[in-house]
């Protein structure tokens, strides 16, 4: 058992302007944010309720993993979320138009608003079992780690803050987001910035899986499914029309011949092909999906461009090439369009996540990745992801594992984090 201590009167964090536009000053108050809070004596009282907090933080995440929340459908999880915001007393708590749990814990003032968020989806379809096992320090789940991790680091931060009775200098809506996974594409956290918080949002967090990185490069990506179309036929009877097929080939051959910068890191791949009915037939339809990333915006563009040109290129070839019977067509459609962009190493919100990692004694390797933080931060807006502590294995595989030794230390830092970027 836990004794909650509860101060008697509320403590308002206000520190020096600590994350405010990227100056030299702003950088130095950042890079000192994290021993600057640890001072603070309710701040470290905070703390200490994460560590003591954690064995239920763990229950909360165990319990919302086993609510199944597919891609697209991750309202069960939501309506569970909702609950639990409501009960820990957070204000104006609601589901958006898109399917996003939203709640808020008013500051003492408006701004700076910081948007605090962990992601609902999974990877797993529906009716995959989402029970979890538990051996020692580990629990076995699908998601268990990324992102169920993530929801019960919002739920510990928030336990700790009014444990503590801290009240921040600026608001804090909490979220829980929809859409963050593969064809999701992020469609949760763009309705964020684009309708129900639009131009309202000074500074973001994403809380996303295990350990103790922090992710500052937000890497872009174009997804595709292509399809060419003809009449199709017999293999030896119609011998002579444009194959569709064989246009997919022609494509396939053109994208492997990209060539791409190694820095920044720019990727393309075919990821699925598929198309027609029998061997003796000329196919009506084929079909494939190319993934297209990069860290640098510039150099995605150029490569979503060359890729397209591909695409143009095999169909022209291979109507050409036989004279134009059985013209065919191509059908592309954009599946995934994920911005990309940096926030540089040295810009106050990446010092002060620096910062509070450092005044817990640990250490945060700078990461990239493709996260809830790639919208933000393609809008030119401050935002990090963090992972949520502890330690993941199998991550996006049915036999994921989340290993909780010392994982208060990510509430803990996430903790922290929060209250340097809410004022
Ligand atoms: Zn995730």
């Amino acid at each position: 058992m836990s004794t909650v201590r509860i101060l008697p009167t509320a403590t308002t964090i206000v520190l020096a302007a600590a994350v405010t536009a990227p100056s030299a000053a702003a950088q130095d108050q950042a890079a000192t944010i994290g021993t600057r809070l640890m001072a603070t004596p309710a701040v470290k009282a905070a703390v200490d309720a994460t560590r003591r907090n954690e064995a239920q933080i763990i229950e909360e995440q165990v319990r919302l993993c086993e609510i199944e929340a597919p891609p697209f459908k991750e309202q069960k999880r939501a309506a569970a979320l909702k609950t639990t915001f409501e009960s820990l007393g957070l204000k104006n708590v609601r589901i958006d138009a898109v399917g996003n749990v939203l709640g808020e814990r008013p500051g003492t003032g408006a701004r700076p608003h910081l948007v605090f968020s962990a992601h609902l989806d999974t990877v797993f379809p529906e009716g995959t079992n989402v029970r979890t096992t538990r051996q020692g320090p580990v629990i076995q789940g699908p998601g268990i780690a990324d992102d169920c991790r993530g929801l019960a680091v919002l739920i510990g931060v928030i336990r700790a803050m009014n444990e503590s009775k801290l009240v921040t200098q600026g608001s804090i809506t909490f979220v829980g987001t929809v859409g963050e996974e593969g064809l999701g594409d992020l469609r949760g956290v763009k309705h964020l910035f684009n309708q129900e918080l639009k131009g309202r949002i000074d500074r973001f967090v994403s809380v996303d899986g295990a350990g103790l990185g922090i992710t500052h490069t937000a890497v872009g990506s174009r997804r595709y499914r292509v399809a060419y179309k003809g009449p199709g036929g017999h293999s030896y009877g119609a011998f002579g029309l444009a194959n569709p097929i064989h246009a997919l080939g022609r494509a396939i051959a053109k994208i492997s011949e990209l060539r791409v910068p190694g820095q920044p890191k720019t990727t393309f791949n075919v990821g699925r092909i598929g198309g027609g009915t029998s061997v003796n037939s000329i196919a009506f339809e084929a079909w494939m999906e190319v993934d297209l990333r990069s860290a640098d915006q510039a150099a995605l563009t150029a490569l979503d461009a060359a890729a397209l040109k591909a695409f143009d290129a095999a169909l022209l070839e291979e109507n050409e090439r036989w004279g134009q019977r059985g013209q065919l067509t191509l059908d592309r459609k954009l599946v995934g369009d994920r911005p990309g962009g940096q926030v540089p190493a040295t810009s106050p919100i990446i010092a002060a996540a620096v910062s509070v990692t450092a005044a817990l004694g640990l250490k945060g390797p700078l990461d990239e990745g493709s996260t809830d933080s790639n919208v933000p931060i393609s809008l030119g807006i401050p935002a990090v992801t963090i992972d949520g502590g502890g330690s993941a294995k199998g991550t996006h595989s049915l036999d994921e594992r989340f290993d909780t030794t010392n994982s208060w230390q990510g509430t803990a830092r996430a903790l922290l984090l929060a209250l340097a970027l809410a004022q």
